[in-house]
């Protein structure tokens, strides 16, 4: 494992650090709970922390922290290799009906959807191990990510590891809101929740990385929303290409200042291109969406530390008085239509050419 300058441990953490200093002052203490639930946004290292969490519980060297270099924190170093190679395995079996065959869990174990569910198989495998000592390390630490996700017929197994805690285990559940969750498994955990990552971290993460041009990095900043993760792969060209239909359009709109002649087919099959796929859609819609909003915040509130594309302020001050807030709920209206045409169709063609026509029907 590579580590930047050197540095090891919990401090190499970026942002969170009410949940940093939560985890280690139950290390520090040893009043670890036999169960902890991660609750926040995606891309904010709620899985990354559970990892370090497992490694300083088993660290030969430190209490409160982990060393990367004992025997003990290259052995979890490795499980965790194994883990994430057996899931990839798994979830590129044909059969979908033996992907969860012979599951094997190591004493520190990831355990994710390889479907679109978290199956009944590796609940009873995890309650099968959860009770028995480790063969490799201090304690076992089983990791349910996206904990959410697993399958209904499987959360009253859950739930009866955390209602008889095991003592060689420590069990760590992750998902994206809290409430999401049966309220009995919730309140079986330990909850710690965390928020987006600081704007100051992210910019601190970008210059570091020097990926980014500076040029853009305020607006990647903006664009991340607090995720270290998108951070890390936010890609200038890929955000450039697909916003780029989206000014020309509004830029025509702007102009024209009458949002009902809005040429939605020309807007379309700009970004037809990109939509290639049901994800690629909601991203491309999604790139409409936070323009919208950044025109309403310019228009409404004059608030310009919550836009978004800082870097196109100066055009959204024209756009938007032109556009008026009646104009934009026009466009809004068009994008939910466009959404929701985008769930009917959901896995198959797309539809965009009949939902043009069909904007277009309406507009006229
Ligand atoms: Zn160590």
């Amino acid at each position: 494992m590579v580590h930047n300058g050197g540095t090891m441990g919990f401090e190499t953490f970026l942002g969170n650090p009410q949940a940093v200093s939560v985890v280690r002052d139950m290390l520090g203490s040893g009043r670890l709970p036999g169960a902890l639930l991660l609750a926040g946004p995606d891309g904010v290292g709620k899985k990354t922390l559970a990892l370090m969490l497992a490694k300083a519980l088993n660290c030969e060297r430190l209490r409160d922290d982990f060393c990367g270099e004992c025997n003990h924190c290259r052995k979890a170093e490795e499980m965790l290799a194994a883990t994430h190679e057996d899931l990839e395995r798994r979830r590129q079996m044909k059969d979908s009906g033996r992907r969860v065959e012979g599951l094997v869990y190591f004493d520190l174990q990831l355990i994710e959807p390889i479907t679109r569910y978290i199956l009944i198989e590796q609940v009873r495998q995890l309650r099968n191990i959860a009770y028995t000592r480790p063969f490799e390390l201090r304690r076992r630490v089983l990791i349910v990510d996206q904990a959410q996700a697993v399958h209904w017929q499987a959360v009253d197994l859950l739930l009866k590891v955390l209602e008889e805690p095991p003592d060689t285990t420590t069990l760590i559940l992750i998902c994206p809101n809290a409430f999401e969750l049966r309220s009995t498994i919730r309140s079986r955990c330990s909850q710690i929740q965390f928020v987006p990552v600081e704007d100051a971290v992210i910019a601190n993460l970008l210059e570091k990385e020097g990926r980014v041009p500076a040029s853009r990095r305020a607006l990647a900043v903006r664009a991340v929303a607090g995720s270290v993760a998108k951070a890390k792969t936010f890609d200038p060209a890929e955000f450039e290409r697909r916003r780029k239909p989206w000014i020309d359009f509004f830029d025509a709109v702007g102009r024209a200042g009458k949002p009902a002649h809005v040429d939605w087919r020309a807007l379309f099959d700009s970004t037809k291109a990109l939509t290639e796929d049901r994800e690629s859609f909601e991203e491309t819609l999604d790139m409409g969406y936070s323009l919208l909003r950044d025109l309403v915040y310019v228009l409404e509130t004059n608030d310009e530390v919550r836009v978004t594309h800082v870097d196109l302020l100066p055009r959204f001050k024209t756009w938007a008085p032109r556009l008026g807030l009646a104009g934009l709920e026009t466009l809004k209206d068009g994008l939910d239509e466009a959404y929701r045409s985008q769930i009917r169709n959901a896995n198959q063609q797309l539809g965009l050419e009949a939902l043009a026509i069909e904007l277009l029907t309406r507009a006229g």
